[in-house]
């Protein structure tokens, strides 16, 4: 994380959830070949955009460089109008939530994970936002529901189940920006199903931007990045970009898109 601004900019509302990337060129530190070059991008307020392509194509580094764990080595990533490296870090990360992969839990009880959220959070808030995450059904077949204890002294879950505390997690943050990075790994199709509804709970009226690894999640995005060697190979939507017979229609027919 780069050093924060002397007077940061605290704004005393919300992001709006307006994000752009204004012609951003990336070096990791060390590195000779840029990991994104000179990206171009309008994310609109509200909307959700997936980010595809093949592995090395930069859509983590995309995610980094919103979150502010990395800053452009040239170039500007935009929030609301004003240059990210602007506002304080602390507002920025209270403003997006982050599902990552498996989620991260900690050695606690389901409870305390979930409300790690939002710190001040009810017990029926907790109770709620599991619920609006389909993790309840398996929550209630636990020995001790939500106070089941994860880790070494507790249960372990399935890739499937630690996603949905990490949705719940999310919805109980409640931030205008939402940041997905899907599951690869295989699930059952009930857990499969329950995780997509419950990401579409999440993500209505919040800017998603899901590196999507799901054909349903794909198809539903307002739009589609196709990353390739830190570059935007191609944006639009899935019917725009099948009838490209470009990038994308090559990924989608050789089953490098979805799972
Ligand atoms: P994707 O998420 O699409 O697989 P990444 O954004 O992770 O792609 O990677 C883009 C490029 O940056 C790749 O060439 C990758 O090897 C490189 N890269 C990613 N993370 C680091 C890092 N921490 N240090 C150096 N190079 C990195
Ligand atoms: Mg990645």
């Amino acid at each position: 994380t780069p050093p924060e601004k002397e007077n940061p900019l605290i704004p005393k509302i919300r992001t709006n959830g307006n994000i752009k990337f204004d012609n951003v060129t990336f070096f990791y530190d060390g590195t000779e070949k840029p990991a994104l070059k000179g990206i171009t991008l309008d994310i609109h307020a509200g909307s959700t955009v997936a980010l595809v392509g093949t592995s090395g194509g930069g859509k983590s580094t995309i995610i980094n460089l919103i979150t502010r764990f990395y800053d452009p080595t040239e170039g500007k990533v935009i929030l609301d109008g004003i240059d990210l490296r602007e506002y304080q870090l602390h507002w920025l990360r209270k403003n997006i939530s982050l599902v990552l992969q498996e989620g991260f839990l900690f050695w606690g009880t389901i409870r305390e994970n979930i409300r790690y959220g939002r710190l001040d959070a009810s017990d029926s808030e907790v109770e709620k936002a599991a619920e609006l995450a389909y993790a309840k059904d398996f929550i209630d077949t636990l020995p001790h529901g939500l106070d089941t204890p994860l880790g070494e002294r507790g249960i372990s879950l399935s890739g499937g189940q630690k996603q949905r505390i990490a949705i719940a997690r999310a919805i109980l943050k409640n931030a205008p920006i939402l940041i997905l990075d899907e599951a690869t790994s295989a699930l059952d199709n009930e857990s499969e199903v329950k995780i997509q509804k419950a990401m579409e709970q999440l993500s209505a009226d919040r800017t998603t931007i899901v590196i999507a690894h799901r054909l349903t999640t794909i198809r539903k995005a307002d739009k589609i990045v196709v990353m390739k060697e830190g570059t935007i190979a191609e944006f639009g939507n899935h019917n725009e970009l099948m009838e490209k017979q470009g990038e994308y229609y090559r990924l989608h027919n050789a089953h490098e898109l979805g799972i």
